[in-house]
């Protein structure tokens, strides 16, 4: 296969919102896309659009030297690639694990392709699907760099910001992680609002400006908190945890006494009070992150 052709073709499996965006965004980048799906009927606006639609798994590896998964999770992608069809179809090329899952399948993943003459590099990505073909859209990379570098120009064809995080191939899903668990959190947060402001008589967009103005307040800590973690000192002046906790109590009482549960900000609250048990109280609430890990 010549160099021209192996940079200008790739096979996306799997079509759900984010498949079917990733796909267009190859074809709007002028590369020989080839699609499936286990169910079938998802491809039609992309054949329109000039997709190829492969009739199995196994004939839509074979189009490409790199194949990139977007499906729900591993146990979705181990029951396309594991069968033994498309896993000797894939012997000698390269396939690009987009679905999100935990670092640990990452690396069963990448054990399995080793074992069967597959190069596999794993990947996430972190923004919306309507990002998708715009440069605001975001990917993560892990697994052996050459083989990145090698597949770079495809991967590349997508708009957007794409980073290889280390040769290490469980970094991607263990970014994609620690980033949800922010998204999730946030989101579970701004729900929780919601409903304890609406048993205020506060209607969501009478709060959102405010609510934005928090959101605002976020990256900047992010920034000065890393330092501290990494650092191990947390400067509590201005705002020690102790004046945190009394303030996460607060929301606990109003939204129980309105009848909303309070389970995220108990736990919260417990994880910071068991900080300022071990001694902390006068530090910043970052702290808890140390205090997270340890055993006792
Ligand atoms: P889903 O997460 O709902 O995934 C749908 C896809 O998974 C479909 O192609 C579906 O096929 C396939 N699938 C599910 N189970 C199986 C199975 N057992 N065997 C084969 N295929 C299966 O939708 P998205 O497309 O939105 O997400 C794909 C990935 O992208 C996920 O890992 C998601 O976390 C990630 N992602 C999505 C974002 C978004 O905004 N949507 C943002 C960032 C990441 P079928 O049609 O046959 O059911």
């Amino acid at each position: 296969m010549s160099m021209h052709s192996e940079h200008s073709a790739v096979t996306v499996l799997g079509l759900g919102p984010m498949g079917r965006a990733l796909a267009g965004a190859f074809l709007d980048a002028g590369l020989r896309t080839t699609v499936w799906n286990r169910t079938p009927g998802k491809d039609e606006e992309l054949i329109e659009r000039g997709a190829v639609s492969a009739r199995s798994a196994e004939e839509a590896v074979t189009a490409s030297e790199l194949t990139v998964v977007c499906v729900v999770n591993y146990d979705a992608s181990d029951a396309i690639l594991r069968r033994d069809t498309v896993t000797d179809a894939l012997k000698g090329r390269t396939v690009v694990n987009l679905s999100a899952d935990t670092p640990d399948r990452a690396r069963d993943t990448a054990d399995w392709a080793a074992g069967h003459g597959i190069r596999y590099l794993d990947g996430a990505i972190m923004t919306p699907t309507t990002t998708m073909g715009t440069p605001a859209s975001v990917f993560i990379h892990s697994g052996p760099a050459e083989l990145y570098q090698e597949h770079r120009p495809v991967l590349e064809a997508l708009p957007g910001s794409h980073t290889h995080l280390g040769e290490e191939i469980g970094r991607a899903a263990a970014y994609d992680i620690a980033l949800l668990d922010i998204f999730w959190t946030a989101m579970a947060g701004y729900a929780h609002a919601l409903a304890v402001a609406r048993a205020e008589g506060i209607s969501a967009r009478e709060l959102a400006p405010f609510a934005k103005g928090i959101g605002a307040i976020l990256p900047p800590l992010f920034e000065e908190t890393a330092e501290e973690m990494d650092r191990g000192t947390f400067s509590g002046e201005g705002n020690p945890m102790t004046s945190g906790a009394s303030t996460m109590a607060h929301i606990v009482h109003t939204s129980e006494a309105h009848g909303i549960e309070a389970g995220v900000m108990r736990a919260a609250e417990g994880m910071t009070r068991r900080a300022i048990g071990l001694g902390h109280g006068t530090e910043g609430f970052i702290r808890v992150a140390e205090v997270l890990g340890r055993q006792r």
